[in-house]
């Protein structure tokens, strides 16, 4: 069986889970490659410069910006996030599949500038949960809440634009899926 490097982006609305879900997915798919992407914001509490994200001060997000550097960025919460070019190269190149998990404009340029790329969209099991959950993390105080509750009720209306949709419902069940989604296209060419 071949199986052929592709580039996934997980996506969805603040507070889903997504970034639990990727990271039960890396332990159980240790073949994927690792990407780390830039962001403006400060880092929280245990937080590693070069591992969870590179921090990078406004000045010098922009300037990266303007040498072409990123393959994506948005604001997300007030700040900005983007996905280096340079680590989703290096990751292809080892014949590794990149899973991105990024916010929902990030995922919809990548679309438009990487059309192969392989969205999937994460979806709470209702908007109740989704605000539950989200107040639920304890490291943000309400008027960042606020703005993330009214981003995800904006996220949300995007999720048929995406290849395949999985609910958070049972994290177990959606990390089955999630892994199933990408054993699958890495595999499509040789089906
Ligand atoms: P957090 O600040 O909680 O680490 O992340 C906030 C949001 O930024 C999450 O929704 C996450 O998906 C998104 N994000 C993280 N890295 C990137 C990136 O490289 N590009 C984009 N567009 N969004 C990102």
């Amino acid at each position: 069986m071949t199986r052929e490097a592709r580039l996934f982006v997980v996506s969805g609305p603040s507070g889903v889970g997504k970034g639990t879900l990727v990271a039960l997915l890396r332990e159980r798919l240790t073949r994927l490659g690792l990407t780390v992407s830039a962001t403006t914001r400060e880092p929280r509490p245990g937080e590693v410069d070069g591992v969870s994200y590179h921090f990078l001060d406004d000045a010098e997000f922009e300037r990266r910006v303007g040498e072409g550097e990123f393959l994506e960025w948005a604001w997300v919460h007030g700040h900005r996030y983007g996905t280096l070019r340079s680590e989703v190269e290096r990751v292809l190149a080892e014949g590794r599949s990149v899973v991105l998990e990024i916010d929902v404009q990030g995922a919809l340029s990548v679309r438009a500038s990487h059309p192969e790329a392989v969205l999937v969209f994460i979806e709470p099991p209702s908007p109740e949960e989704l605000e539950r959950r989200l107040r639920g993390r304890g490291t943000e105080d309400e008027a960042s809440i606020e703005r993330r509750l009214a981003n995800a009720r904006r996220e949300m209306s995007y999720a048929d634009r995406y290849d395949v949709r999985i609910v958070n419902d049972d994290l177990d069940r959606a990390v089955d899926d999630l892994a199933h989604v990408i054993d699958s296209y890495e595999t499509r060419s040789s089906l």
